[in-house]
Order: C-alpha cells, then sequence, then structure tokens
C-alpha cells in the first residue's frame, strides 16, 4: 500500500498540501538523553519522520587495525528498521544506507575533536523508526546531539535539512511525497552555524546555478531554524536534571568551586 500523489503539491496561494509555505520546516521535536545504556542519545520528530540516535565512546577500538593513530575512529551506522516505510523494508543493509552511513560520517567528522582521542573509536548508531523524506538530514541533526550528549568536545552542532525544487518552485524540507511525486530537486545540507560551514552538500534532480544559489541560502535558513531547536533541547536536559534533583546540583557546584 502505498501513499496516494496528491491532486497538487503546492496551491495557487504557494501553500503547500500539508498546510506548510514555501520555506517552512514541518514541525521539529528533539529531546536528548533518553537511552540509559548508551553514552550519548537524542531523539528527533520531524513532520512523520522518528530517529533515535545512540553514541558509545570515545572506547577501545576493535578491530584494531581500524585505529588512527593521530585521531579517533568516527563510525556511522544508518539503518532504517523493517516497519519504517510502508512496505516492509530488508533488515539487511542496503547500498543506500551503506551511503547515507558515509555522508552522515563526513557531515559530523569535522564537527568533533577526534584528534583529542587518537587510536580510540567513536561509534554512531542511528535508527530511523518510521521514515517520511529527508531522514538522512534528521539523522543528522539527531546524531550531532547524541554526540554533545555523550560529552565529546565539539566545535559545533551540526544541524541538517533539506532544501529543493517542487513543481517549479523552491522549496525547504520536502517531505517524501513532495519527493517523489514532483520531478524536480532534492539537496540535503548539513551546516555548522557559529562556524559557518556547510559539511555535506548533496543534490538529486536539476537545477539553474540561479536556483542552486537560491537553494543553498533556504536550506542554510533552515539549518539555522533547527539550530535553535537543537540548542533548546539540550538546555531542556540540563534543566530538567537540576529540577528533579536541586540539592545533588547544588552540592556539585560546590565541590565544583572549592
Ligand atoms: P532521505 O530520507 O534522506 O530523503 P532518500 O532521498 O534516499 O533519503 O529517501 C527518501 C525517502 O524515501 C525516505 O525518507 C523514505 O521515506 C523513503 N524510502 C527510502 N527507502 C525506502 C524503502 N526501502 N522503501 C520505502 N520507502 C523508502
Amino acid at each position: 500500500m502505498s501513499q496516494k500523489k496528491p491532486e497538487k503539491l503546492i496551491d495557487e496561494n504557494d501553500i503547500r498540501y500539508d498546510g506548510r509555505k514555501l520555506n517552512e520546516l514541518r514541525p521539529v521535536k528533539i529531546e536528548v538523553g533518553i537511552l540509559s545504556n548508551a553514552d550519548g542519545s537524542a531523539y528527533i520528530e520531524q513532520g512523520k519522520n522518528r530517529i533515535l540516535a545512540g553514541v558509545y565512546g570515545p572506547r577501545e577500538i576493535h578491530p584494531r587495525h581500524q585505529a588512527l593513530p593521530d585521531r579517533a575512529a568516527l563510525r556511522c551506522r544508518y539503518h532504517m528498521a523493517p516497519f519504517s516505510v510502508q512496505e516492509r523494508k530488508s533488515p539487511a543493509p542496503s547500498r543506500r544506507e551503506l551511503e547515507i552511513s558515509k555522508v552522515m560520517r563526513e557531515a559530523l567528522e569535522p564537527s568533533v575533536f577526534t584528534e583529542y582521542y587518537p587510536r580510540t573509536a567513536i561509534d554512531l548508531f542511528v535508527e530511523v523508526l518510521q521514515a517520511d523524506g529527508g531522514t538522512r538530514c534528521a539523522g543528522i541533526t539527531v546524531a550531532s546531539l547524541a554526540l554533545a550528549d555523550a560529552g565529546i568536545p565539539m566545535r559545533d552542532l551540526v544541524s541538517a535539512c533539506a532544501a529543493g525544487k517542487v513543481e517549479g518552485r523552491l522549496v525547504l524540507d520536502m517531505n517524501d511525497a513532495e519527493d517523489k511525486y514532483s520531478d524536480g530537486a532534492d539537496m540535503p545540507i548539513a551546516y555548522m552555524p557559529n562556524l559557518n560551514a556547510v559539511t555535506l552538500l548533496q543534490m538529486d534532480g536539476m537545477l539553474t546555478a540561479e536556483e542552486f544559489e537560491q537553494a543553498l541560502n533556504i536550506g542554510v535558513e533552515g539549518c539555522k531554524q533547527i539550530s535553535q531547536i537543537q540548542k533548546e533541547a539540550l538546555r531542556a536536559k540540563y534543566v530538567t536534571v537540576k529540577e528533579a534533583a536541586p540539592e545533588k546540583e547544588e552540592e556539585a557546584d560546590k565541590e565544583a568551586k572549592e
């Protein structure tokens, strides 16, 4: 059973079929530190996407021959659960998942001070529980928070989001139907806002040079909005800890001062 094609993806008032404006993100909800057995974790809902990220490390690396003499090896696994799409997906890793695991590592690595932990591994697992387009970007966003939650020193958070073209219009953060039923373009972007650096730029489809520039700007603006939500999610975790055990926090503050 597959989703039906909406009659029009964008109406005459520039409203998309799910009610969003052209440059509007899907609703994003993030929670940090939700798994007790991983060193760091985070969960994101972006539209209908549901994605969980867990991090272990820095820790001893196995197999040893993967050790890097000058830095930690960041190893990523992006995986879609069999129930994450309408037709059951085979749990075996597909070529697409291998590709996304690789681009995810490349998008996140510039943000991590891997040189602080030579010959170790930082293992990152991204599990897509429900997919609705743009999962590599939402996966990067949530993975970056899981790394921060693990206490790994970072230069910046990485925020990711796609821009693209649907029925001839440039839009932000396409969902699966917009991606599937429009012969436009899809451009996933990952961005470090404090360093003003793009760490992932891919493109599927066709854009003119001018459209490309515009789409890049729209995408980067989207990443900046996501970055705000990431920061709030990180803060929320520590506020909750403080509220749950105020005396312990005060003791810890006292000890730190001594
Ligand atoms: P992204 O999720 O980063 O946009 P793609 O453009 O490759 O990556 O995929 C777009 C969407 O297609 C996914 O988010 C998912 O909703 C859907 N999809 C991917 N793989 C499958 C699959 N094996 N079966 C059904 N739908 C899939």
